[in-house]
């Protein structure tokens, strides 16, 4: 008899934890990915600051499943889904849709930016969340040094040496911190015409405080760290331009040639090609099996999901991601193997954190709060604990000591690959994809 078959669209937290869940499951699973790894998110921002290499945040997908032999890791972008003929349609190098055919579907495609309707300031302010995005805004923050140092006129570096950061969430406090240590440690002695210590680095928000997932008193804890480093912190108002001299905000311009977007996300079309109910956001209405209404054999999970516990929306974070990923391969399993469903899914909060600077976190789980050195201590072991492999265990801790004791970062290279322009992103996801592979 034919093995039933599994067809799960990305292998992000959700989709890996899907797939590893049914390693033992006596079915066909094909993963497939636009691109060919798995990408740890949350420390971009890590690379984007020079800290760590690439490599030390993703993983190939294949080398992660390699032994998991009812699994085939494809790559390719899925373009669409057609329920009737249970397939989904996929594109990859030299071939465009390519029908494959599913007895179980797992959707884990993500967010990607949203510019809140002004897809214009796309062009001057990157987001943060491929490898390739990551790249790119390590290229422009090393350039905007690289050009203030070759330029004569003094009145030019205060603007050239201007870093804005628009969104105050956990991305935008992280990269502040990030790029304030940077420069006031790494940078300070290497420069003879301008001293990087000089450097204005501002994060905007239109909300009343930074980090709004964390209670009063730590996102209070964190902009007060965020001042001792010398960061900005401008909230209450909304940007109302973005253009290639900076921002405009409250009226007032600032005058930047690194705006970086850490503001919002959109779901991926997911719930376009599936023609179901979405929430305001675009997310796929889901039930508490985390599949879609009329389709038990469609699952959607993670951030391009939208289920509610407790009368609020699960946040859309990488534990809820896993969870969901791991629940949806057992629901799949069970039901191959003949066994009762599991109870509904009910996610359990393990807590939030976020890095301020060096050697300080902010810690929130249940009643708890805490920040500090402790949290920052919880934070590294957290991250060290979910990075894919072993090895990139190792390496990031080495590299973290490294950098703690020495102030000297991992990867400061400028590195403008063909066809983008220097210190710009790629643009399509396509060459995003290939770029982040190299
Ligand atoms: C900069 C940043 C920092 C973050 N920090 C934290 C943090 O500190 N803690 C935390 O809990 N969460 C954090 N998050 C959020 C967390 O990373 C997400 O919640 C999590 O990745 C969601 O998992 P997912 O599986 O739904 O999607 P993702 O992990 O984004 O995976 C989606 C996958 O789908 C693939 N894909 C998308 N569309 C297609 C297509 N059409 N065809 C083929 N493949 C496709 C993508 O290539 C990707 O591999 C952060 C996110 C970002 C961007």
């Amino acid at each position: 008899m034919a093995l039933p078959q599994i067809v799960i669209v990305g292998a992000g937290f959700g989709g890996l934890a899907a797939a590893k869940a049914l390693k033992n499951t006596p079915a066909e699973i094909a993963l497939i990915d636009r691109a060919n790894h798995h990408l740890f998110q949350p420390l971009l921002y890590q690379v984007a600051t020079s800290a760590l290499f690439p490599g030390q945040i993703g993983t190939p997908i294949r080398a992660i499943l390699r032994n998991q032999k009812n699994t085939t890791v494809i790559l390719g972008e899925v373009t669409g889904v057609d329920k009737t003929q249970k397939c989904v349609f996929v594109s990859d190098a030299d071939r465009e849709g390519v029908r494959l055919a599913y007895d179980y579907l797992i959707l884990a495609t993500g967010v990607t930016h949203s510019y809140f309707g002004h897809n214009e300031f796309a062009k001057f302010a990157p987001g943060l969340k491929t490898l390739a995005d990551a790249e790119a805004i390590r290229n422009m923050i090393l350039q905007a040094f690289e050009q203030a140092e070759a330029e004569e006129d003094p009145a030019r570096h205060r603007d050239l040496l201007t870093f804005i950061l628009v969104g105050a969430g956990p991305t935008g406090v992280e990269m502040a911190g990030a790029i304030a240590v940077l420069v006031r440690s790494t940078l300070k002695s290497e420069f003879r015409r301008i001293d990087p210590v000089t450097a204005r680095i501002v994060l905007v928000d239109i909300a009343p405080r930074v980090l709004p997932p964390f209670s009063e008193e730590l996102s209070k804890a964190a902009t007060q760290r965020l001042e001792k480093l010398g960061v900005e912190v401008r909230l209450g108002h909304s940007v109302d331009q973005i253009d290639a001299d900076g921002i405009v905000v409250a009226g007032e311009r600032i005058v930047s040639k690194t705006v970086i977007w850490t503001a919002g996300v959109a779901p991926s079309p997911a719930g376009k090609w599936l023609q179901v109910e979405t929430d305001r956001a675009g997310r796929v209405r889901i039930q508490n099996d985390l599949t879609v209404p009329g389709h038990s054999e469609i699952f959607v999970i993670g951030d391009t999901a939208s289920l509610d516990q407790n009368g609020k929306p699960l946040p859309g974070v990488a534990q809820v991601a896993m969870q969901q990923g791991r629940y949806a391969g057992k629901v799949i399993h069970n039901r191959i193997a003949g066994k009762p469903a599991p109870s509904p899914f009910s996610y359990f909060d393990k807590g939030s954190m976020a890095v301020v600077g060096k050697g300080f976190a902010v810690l929130q789980s249940g009643k708890v709060q805490v920040s500090g050195f402790g949290a920052w201590l919880a934070w590294a072991a957290v991250h060290l604990q979910f990075l894919a492999t072993s090895s990139l265990r190792l390496t990031v801790f080495l590299q973290w000591v490294w950098t703690y004791v020495t102030g000297q970062r991992g990867s400061r290279l400028i590195v403008n690959h063909h066809g983008s322009e220097p210190g710009k992103p790629a643009t399509d996801s396509a060459t995003k994809a290939a770029v982040a592979s190299k």
